[in-house]
């Protein structure tokens, strides 16, 4: 008999949105005579409920797509005092007696480890990086200083935490002021290029560190490192070798853009993926070397992307990591797949077999 998926997505964070998007994909790619899909929709009211399989997940004329609220409920309660009612096996049963969960979410609340730890109570397989990756791979500044700290090239920056704003705020100003201009500033706890602003002098921090403050009360200024966008997916092996990189694609960004920022990552013309990208071959094997040192540095299951700068001057500095990447078949990670000759399907074929060769539990 068929494989039971329950492909989760939407979520409680900005990127509900995108999460649709990447589901709508899977459910018409994944194969069905292998697997059946029970599609969960979390709305933004942290509500799950069973989705319907017919309610198109696109961007239509413009408008991003939402979980519909008013879907089957399903028994998955949301606050603490029902949850610790819930006893190892309850979740799957709820979700309909699954084999494996896709967590097709990201963002807080979907791709920081806060499911994973749920599904792990649950004893529930499940796609992707683990609890503490997650959590490591969600924290741009925890992420960098694990990359840091296992040799990985990381640019400057200053963190600046809740209460350093409120009472410490001339320091952070002048912090952040010694990194130079141009500094990007962004939420430590988000995606998609969501409340991040470029700042090119003094007078604009002030506000983008308010407007990153509006996705996470903890926030991330960085230097401004120059040069092109290179990108390289990693995916966790079936035997026993090390995780793969796939070929390197550069984020060539298309006019009218400061940076690649959301208008540029989703909608229509906003971007172009070079894959392979054009670059030297020994620098396109140093960028695949240092993914794969940077998905092994966080300890990343399944699948992950690592974003680069190439700097005019040859350097390769990691950007960040992503353990729940876009997921769209014309996704950045699923494209680079597919230039590595693994195309879309079989991309997801071998995540949920990733997911259930693993036993539930330490690893
Ligand atoms: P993703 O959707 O990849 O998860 P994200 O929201 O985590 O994105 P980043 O990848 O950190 O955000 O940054 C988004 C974009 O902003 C980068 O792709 C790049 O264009 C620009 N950017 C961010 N930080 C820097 C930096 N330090 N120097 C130059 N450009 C930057
Ligand atoms: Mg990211
Ligand atoms: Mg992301
Ligand atoms: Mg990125």
């Amino acid at each position: 008999s068929r494989v039971r998926v329950a492909v989760v997505f939407g979520g409680r964070n900005s990127e509900h949105s995108v999460s649709l998007l990447g589901a709508g994909s899977v459910l018409e790619a994944i194969d069905q005579s292998k697997y059946e899909v029970i599609p969960i929709g979390i709305a933004q009211d942290g509500r799950w409920v069973l989705a319907s399989e017919r309610q198109r997940y696109a961007i239509e004329s413009g408008r991003l797509p939402t979980v519909d609220e008013t879907g089957d409920a399903l028994a998955i309660p949301t606050h603490s005092a029902s949850l610790v009612a819930l006893r190892p096996g309850e979740i799957p049963r709820a979700l309909g007696e699954v084999d494996v969960v896709f967590p097709l979410l990201h963002g807080p609340f979907g791709e920081d480890g806060t499911i994973q730890g749920l599904l792990e109570m649950a004893g529930v397989r499940y796609v992707g990086s683990g609890v503490l990756a997650s959590a490591i791979g969600m924290d741009k500044a925890y992420m960098k200083l694990v990359l840091r700290a296992s040799g990985l090239p990381v640019g400057p920056y200053v963190v600046v935490r809740d209460r350093d704003w409120r009472v410490d705020r001339a320091r952070v100003l002048k912090e952040a002021g010694d990194l130079g201009w141009p500094v990007f500033v962004k939420p430590a706890r988000a995606g998609s290029s969501q409340g991040i602003t470029k700042v090119h002098d003094a007078a604009g921090l002030e506000e983008a560190i308010e407007a990153a403050r509006e996705h996470d009360p903890k926030v991330l200024v960085e230097a401004a490192i120059p040069g092109r966008e290179v990108e390289c997916a990693v995916l966790e092996s079936l035997g026993d070798s090390p995780p793969e990189a796939s070929v390197v694609g550069e984020v060539v960004v298309a006019e009218g853009h400061e940076f690649y920022d959301f208008e540029a990552k989703y909608f229509d013309g906003g971007m172009e993926l070079h894959a392979p990208a054009d670059l030297p071959e020994s620098v396109s094997e140093r960028v695949r070397a240092l993914a794969v040192q940077a998905f092994e540095a966080l300890g990343c299951e399944g699948l992950a992307r690592v974003d680069f700068f190439y700097t005019p001057s040859g350097e390769l500095i990691v950007n960040e990591i992503n353990t729940m990447p876009g997921f769209t078949a014309q996704s950045v990670a699923p494209k680079l797949w597919a230039a590595t000759g693994l195309p879309y399907p079989q991309l997801i074929d071998r995540l949920i077999q990733l997911a259930l060769r693993r036993p539930p539990g330490l690893r």
